[in-house]
């Protein structure tokens, strides 16, 4: 397999910040680093607490995570 790699626009992190909305625009190797949006917020999130990740608890939309299914882990 000979495929040339292109870099650009493959495997961007794309995780939307469950309080801002804002999305991630870095690869997806970013991991330890935070997160970080166009718009220069930058933020840890984690697996969300009161969904367990599913975004939906008791059939409605997590309050929590806003149905991200994580959250953020610092004080915004
Ligand atoms: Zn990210
Ligand atoms: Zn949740």
């Amino acid at each position: 397999m000979s495929e040339p790699t292109r870099g650009l626009g493959k495997d961007l992190c794309g995780r939307v910040h469950a309080v801002t909305g804002a999305e991630c625009y870095l690869p997806d190797t970013h991991y330890p680093r935070p997160h970080q949006a166009l718009s220069g917020d930058s933020w840890h999130d984690g697996l969300c607490s009161e969904c367990a990740g599913s975004g939906l608890v008791s059939d409605i939309l997590c309050p929590s995570c806003n149905g991200t299914a994580f959250e953020p882990l610092t004080p915004y």
